[in-house]
């Protein structure tokens, strides 16, 4: 599949029916597959042979959803989880242990700065959080001897601040350390982080690649390109033998694919946030048309993020695609053609005014989403990021009156309308 464009990758990669079989990819809707021998499964559970045996561990569905994700974002391997959520922290546990440092971007989504601020912490993982804009000698200046990742988004939730992808991967490889992006707004359509040399990418599929709040889901892709073995005394968990796989050393019996083997066969199996068949199949269905809504998405948010810049009662709008941005020139580095739907902006009068603004918003509602087909905003201070103090506000990026408009793919003009009555009552 690799040799088609990504608009075929999106609709043809993944499922690939033999004589007979079904078309449309099918929900394996069940937990085991059976065997005509004990040995045939025995050599199944020693990682011996390739083959399903619990859903748990892998199932055909989720394998097919998991290979389409794979192919867009030009991996070697992928697995899918059951949320954003637990894709990072997988990503991160598979390879970090306690004892183990980990640095991180400030401006990344609330419940990721959550989960490697305290909860990670609990387990004796330690995360250093620094400035997306940090130079490459301050991003330098936060590694030591235990550092095992490097992470960040490629474009920020909800501070929208675009990644620069090479100067962080740059950084992370003369550390010996793999650089995990997590690639949820742009999404594979507008950005492909590996072929900036990011190592591992995340998403949460919850968003744009669903499509339409119908699941929440997770998938992690591996690009095959940190050398591990290079590293080995680092990365113990890869290029040591597993005892409980009967002494199996990834790295040396899977190769490129050690690194999701290790992740399905070991935290998988032990922590079980598995995507179910039914969300993979709807998330499969969504992943047919990214391509063109996505394209939309960009495309009505240029208009929405034109319209309130040219508003008076607008104090601020942060859009990557605006000509005056501080990420314009990374964006157009990175994502020629768009960054992502979401746009961010506040109101003269700040705080206060942005809330009573949502609340005479018709057609747009106020819902916990983003990335979906319907228009909708939140008040990441009041809701996502509430538990958040003044100064950890800041360093996320999140300003006490920024208003997250998540632009769907309605017609541009009843949006802007619903923006534009709104505006005027305040
Ligand atoms: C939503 C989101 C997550 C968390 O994903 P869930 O599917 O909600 O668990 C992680 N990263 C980013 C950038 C997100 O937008």
């Amino acid at each position: 599949m690799s040799e088609y464009q990504i608009e075929t990758k999106c609709i043809q990669s993944g499922w690939h029916p033999r004589r007979g079989e079904p078309r449309v990819l099918p929900i394996y809707q069940s937990t085991t597959f059976k065997y005509d021998t004990s040995d045939q499964m025995g050599r199944l559970f020693d990682l011996e042979d390739s083959g399903y045996f619990y859903t748990r561990l892998q199932n055909p569905t989720n394998d097919a959803v998991a290979e389409k994700i794979c192919e867009l974002e030009g991996g070697v391997a992928a697995m899918l989880t059951s949320s954003g959520q637990a894709a990072n922290y997988y990503a991160v546990f598979n390879i970090c242990e306690a004892g183990d440092h980990m640095i991180c971007s400030s401006a990344v989504y609330g419940g990721t700065f959550n989960l490697f601020s305290a909860t990670v912490k609990k387990q004796g993982i330690d995360c250093t959080f620094i400035d997306p804009d940090a130079s490459a000698e301050e991003i330098a200046a936060a590694f030591r001897p235990n550092t095992k990742v490097l992470f960040a988004e490629t474009v920020a939730n909800p501070a929208l601040v675009v990644l620069d992808i090479e100067k962080f991967a740059n950084v992370a490889h003369e550390h010996g350390v793999p650089l995990i992006v997590d690639n949820t707004f742009p999404t594979p359509i507008n950005c492909r982080p590996i072929e900036w040399g990011a190592d591992i990418v995340t998403h949460s599929t919850t968003k744009y690649m669903d499509g339409h709040a119908m699941c929440v889901g997770g998938c992690i892709v591996d690009s095959g390109n940190f050398d591990w073995d290079k590293y080995a005394d680092k990365f113990p968990g890869l290029t040591q033998p597993d005892p409980t796989y009967h002494g199996i050393v990834y790295t040396e019996k899977f190769g490129k694919g050690a690194y999701i083997t290790k992740a399905t066969a070991q935290i998988m199996r032990d922590l079980g946030s598995i995507q179910s068949p039914q969300n993979a199949f709807l998330l499969n269905v969504g992943l047919e048309t990214l391509h063109l809504r996505v394209a939309r998405h960009c495309e009505n948010a240029a208009k929405v993020a034109e319209f309130l810049d040219g508003n008076d009662k607008v104090a601020w709008v942060n859009y990557a695609g605006l000509p005056e941005n501080k990420y314009h020139v990374l964006a157009q580095k990175y994502m020629p053609n768009g960054t992502c739907g979401v746009i961010s902006f506040g109101l003269k009068g700040g705080r206060e005014v942005s809330v009573g603004f949502m609340d005479k918003l018709k057609l747009i509602a106020i819902v916990t989403h983003v990335a979906d087909a319907r228009t909708c905003v939140l008040h990441p201070a009041s809701h996502t990021h509430r538990q958040m103090t003044e100064e950890q506000l800041k360093e996320a990026g999140v300003a006490p009156d920024l208003i997250r408009l998540s632009v769907g793919i309605e017609n541009a003009g009843d949006i802007i309308a619903d923006l534009a009555q709104a505006l005027e009552t305040i």
